[in-house]
């Protein structure tokens, strides 16, 4: 091969031998202009791009085998029936649970925890008795609790977090006692990127017999999830912030507490047989998948998670790790930044303000230049408004696709932003 050749390789190539321009080939979106500059996406924390093996299984499945599941006994039914179990094989064990029965398919996190919350936590909370999530929760883990703990004129209780952005777990140890009965806890911030220790949370509750959620929504686009490992009792993601559609997500859930549970939503699949007296709900998991579920987003999702399969987790923390401290040194360049979300162990994604420029002036500035980041509170208002007294934040999260030279851009816009506000 000739040298220049092979120079060119080594420069596309990121310290981890990973190669990032490559993989960029498979994302369409990214190939595209916004206000007339190749966008820089770094928005990966509210979603994540699709790859092409994503979009297609979508197409395909329409193009093919489109058909309701678990219904018909006609051909088209039975293949859309196999490839939409299939999927769900594909998450059991990409999760690492024992069982297909303990995986429901839902719409996404905020549904887990809503299912969580009304069918099992309805079922064991008494007046008096206290919930303990923490103080970073995105919304989503933290209303459905609220309102659960008022209906039952229970306790809602918050770990509290340090200035670094970390939960302070002697404080959360001195929390428990008695009378709490659940806890839920977020394993990776999604506005400040703190990765929690989230066995150590399962291994002190399990102690007192209090059985343990897991809000996984920003874990599982950085991290190998694995139930078993952590011995968690509930866990839910997204599909869409792991390459996978929209409207799809994941509850795991350990069958022992998914067979005592009762159905959070009713109607068609999630029965055995119905007269005009009475209901037998049908076997695990479907009694908690009422209705036409989302065939294409769980073939999706199945995509998506042989398409994380195939790239691998080393890689992906190894390139996003990467591109981690990269930001930070370059931002740290720019002067007058300030990071919100210190912690020793984080995921990729930066919260940080600009001295003297309201976050959303300079969301807007940036996405003149086609840089996607996000402003405000990113759905943890109480962390940011009531911890840190702060009206929001510039959050950019990077995920596997993101290149060195989009965080150069991002640093350019900051000094523009300083340059025409400062
Ligand atoms: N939990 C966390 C930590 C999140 O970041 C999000 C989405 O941003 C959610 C829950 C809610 O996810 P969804 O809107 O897909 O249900």
């Amino acid at each position: 091969m000739q040298s220049d050749v092979i120079e060119n390789i080594a420069k596309r190539k990121s310290q981890t031998g990973f190669d990032v321009y490559k993989l960029r080939d498979e994302f369409p979106i990214l190939n595209q202009k916004v206000h007339g500059n190749p966008v820089v996406y770094l928005d990966n924390a509210a979603t994540n791009q699709k790859p092409l093996s994503v979009i297609n299984s979508i197409s395909d499945y329409y193009k093919t085998i489109n058909s309701n599941v678990h219904r018909g006994v006609h051909s088209l039914s039975e293949k859309a029936t196999e490839a939409y179990e299939a999927a769900r094989e594909k998450v059991r064990e990409f999760v690492n649970a024992d069982s297909i029965k303990e995986i429901i398919f839902t719409s996404g996190t905020t549904e887990g925890v809503n299912l969580v919350a009304y069918s099992f936590g309805e079922s064991i909370l008494n007046e008096g008795d206290e919930v303990i999530v923490s103080q970073m929760e995105h919304h989503s883990n933290l209303v459905p609790w609220q309102i659960l703990c008022e209906k039952k004129n229970a306790v809602l209780k918050y770990i509290p977090v340090n200035d670094a952005g970390e939960l302070i777990m002697n404080e959360f140890e001195k929390m428990i006692n008695d009378k709490v009965k659940m806890i839920s806890v977020v394993y990776v911030s999604n506005s400040l990127g703190t990765i929690n220790p989230v066995k150590e949370i399962i291994e002190i509750a399990h102690k007192h017999n209090i059985p343990v959620m897991l809000d996984a929504a920003q874990a599982a686009p950085h991290l190998k999830i694995d139930v078993k490992y952590s011995d968690c009792d509930f866990l839910a993601f997204s599909g869409h912030k792991v390459f996978g559609p929209t409207g799809i997500g994941i509850l795991y859930a350990k069958e022992k507490f998914l067979e005592k549970m009762l159905p959070y939503k009713s109607g068609g699949e999630m029965i055995k047989s119905v007269t005009y007296n009475e209901t037998v709900f049908n076997d695990l998991p479907y009694k908690f998948e009422a209705g036409t579920p989302n065939i294409e987003g769980a073939i999706g999702l199945g995509a998506a998670i042989d398409f994380i399969k195939r790239i691998g987790y080393e890689n992906i923390s190894a390139q996003e790790n990467e591109l981690l401290d990269y930001a930070n040194e370059k931002l740290g360049e720019a002067g007058g930044i300030r990071f919100i979300g210190t912690a020793k162990n984080k995921a990729s994604v930066v919260s940080f303000l600009i001295e003297g420029v309201h976050p959303y002036d300079a969301g807007t500035i940036l996405d003149q230049m086609g840089i996607a980041v996000r402003t405000g509170f990113h759905c943890t208002q109480p962390l940011i408004e009531q911890r840190y007294k702060l009206t929001g934040t510039i959050r950019a999260s990077f995920s596997i696709y993101n290149t060195k030279e989009e965080i150069d851009r991002l640093a350019e816009g900051i000094l523009k932003v300083k340059k025409m506000l400062v």
